[in-house]
């Protein structure tokens, strides 16, 4: 059966349930298609369950560290792992019932449950409904990649979603990949009681980051006990009826690591593999990425791709600010684009990096001259008396503007501190501005100023 809408909204991830809202309150008709969990990554298998459990981590970690503040806890500290889960799923289960209620209500609108496939560039298959519309914005997102590695197919193993649902500590978790989602999963298990060895091919961890964050990760991390293996390529698996073994190629260790469970952390893809663009006219790139503009229409006039599906962006803020570049553009006559936006996201260990802009080592690259300023984490007061001073602070700015090109605060408080440094460089102000500022004490914050007043002019060759 034909149905027709004003818009069709594929996938209820981080921009489209928000879309499909202000599309109907503007009066449209719309058509919301969901194959699996309403909100997508965010709320079922990413952001919402980890932060969740990294909460319940981060609360037997302090249980155990007790005596370091004066207090008596008494006896062994476990971890009950049905109740985080449960508390976990509980978190999820609410978010995720909010957003399936508000799709469900909204006016002139239907949800459909199923897997949306476009056979023209206007019409959308979900089973035996054919769904007609003007507007189509894919939010399909992505899911765990899984190598094509010798073994994985008779050796069980886990990714972000299956992770979700233990509710037993594995005895050794084995984690290939030493990124994000591979060292917030390594932290958490191995406070819940796990042993955990990471195994991550490149020569440290967090790659992307500059040399000296990575390294204090690194610290941090094997601080905490975790087995940490780098230039280490897992090329294959084996297992045992209790028992993975990652076969390692490396130059330095033992060339297999053997875990009761394997967790696959090796990146992501998106889900546009089955998706009918090729009968839409919608073209991917390499990666299987749909190409966007900076308004975020795909080459097929009518239809726009948002979220991490589009390749613009890997987070949930990149995702719904996806959906305020389209709604401002579609309904509020702003024009606005994905190149005013500055890079910004965080890594949820304990303590959490924030990061904004560019790297040192990315700055360094443009080849003009700048300014780099740093500061431990030991001279923060407010870390000092959490006695959790673990981190550093950096930040980088350019020497002619004066405008500040990025900063990482991997500290207490991290996630929270970076966005007075992303605020103003939203506004372009000088870092001068932010040096003369009066902040608060005693927070991290208030080190921001001193950590400019730190600033000298790089030297040496791109080695951050
Ligand atoms: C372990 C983990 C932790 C993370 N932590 C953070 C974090 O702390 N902060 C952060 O900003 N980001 C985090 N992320 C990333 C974040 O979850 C994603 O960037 C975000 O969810 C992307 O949203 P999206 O709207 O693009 O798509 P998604 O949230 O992936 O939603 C896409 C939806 O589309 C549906 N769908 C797909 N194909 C079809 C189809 N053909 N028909 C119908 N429906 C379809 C899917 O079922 C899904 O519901 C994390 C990710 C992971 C894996």
């Amino acid at each position: 059966m034909t149905h027709s809408y004003d818009a069709i909204i594929i996938g209820t991830g981080q921009a489209g349930p928000f879309l499909a809202k202000r599309l109907s309150q503007a009066g449209m008709s719309v058509a919301i298609v969901e194959r699996h969990l309403f909100g997508g990554t965010c709320v079922n298998t990413g952001c919402m369950p980890t932060k969740a459990m990294v909460a319940s981590a981060y609360a037997a970690h302090m249980a155990r560290r007790a005596a370091d503040f004066g207090v008596v806890v008494g006896g062994h500290v476990g971890v009950d792992m049905k109740s985080v889960k449960a508390r976990k799923d509980a978190i999820v289960e609410r978010a995720r019932a909010g957003i399936e209620k508000m799709l469900r209500g909204l006016p002139r609108s239907a949800v459909y449950t199923g897997h949306a496939r476009m056979r023209a560039a206007h019409e959308v298959t979900v089973g035996d409904d054919v769904l007609r519309a003007d507007r189509i914005f894919i939010n399909v997102g992505g899911r765990a990649a899984i190598p094509s590695m010798p073994g994985l197919d008779r050796v069980p193993y886990l990714t972000n979603s299956s992770m979700m649902n233990l509710d037993t500590v594995p005895p050794h978790l084995v984690i290939i990949g030493g990124s994000y989602v591979g060292l917030e999963f390594g932290q958490m298990f191995r406070r819940f009681g796990s042993r955990v060895t990471i195994v991550e091919m490149a020569p440290r961890l967090v790659q992307h980051e500059d040399a000296d964050v990575s390294a204090a990760i690194h610290d941090v991390l094997t601080s905490e006990g975790i087995g940490v293996r780098v230039n280490a390529r897992c090329v294959r698996v084996s297992g045992t009826t209790d028992s993975v073994i990652a076969h390692i190629d490396c130059s330095e260790g033992r060339p297999a690591v053997e875990g009761s469970h394997l967790l696959l952390a090796v990146g992501r893809q998106p889900n546009t593999d089955d998706l009918g663009l090729d009968a839409a006219g919608v073209r991917r790139d390499e990666r299987g990425y749909i190409a966007v503009n900076d308004q975020l229409e795909t080459n097929v006039p009518g239809v726009w791709a948002l979220g991490d599906c589009n390749g613009k962006g890997a987070f949930t803020h990149t995702a719904y600010n996806d959906f305020e570049i389209v709604a401002s553009n579609l309904l509020d006559g702003t024009r606005r684009g994905v190149s005013e936006r500055i890079p910004a996201y965080a890594l949820y260990i304990d303590p959490p990096l924030g990061r904004a802009g560019l790297t040192e080592a990315e700055a360094r690259r443009r080849g003009r001259p700048m300014l780099v300023g740093q500061l431990p984490m030991t001279r923060v007061g407010r870390a000092i008396e959490k006695s959790e001073t673990n981190g550093l602070m950096k930040i980088v700015v350019d020497d002619q503007s004066n405008e500040i090109l990025g900063a990482a605060v991997l500290g207490t408080g991290g996630d929270e501190v970076i966005h007075c440094v992303l605020d103003t460089m939203y506004a372009k102000a000088p870092y001068t501005l932010l040096k003369r500022a009066m902040h608060i004490h005693p927070t991290v914050s208030e080190f921001i100023p001193t950590l400019l007043d730190a600033l000298k002019p790089a030297t040496g060759g791109a080695s951050a």
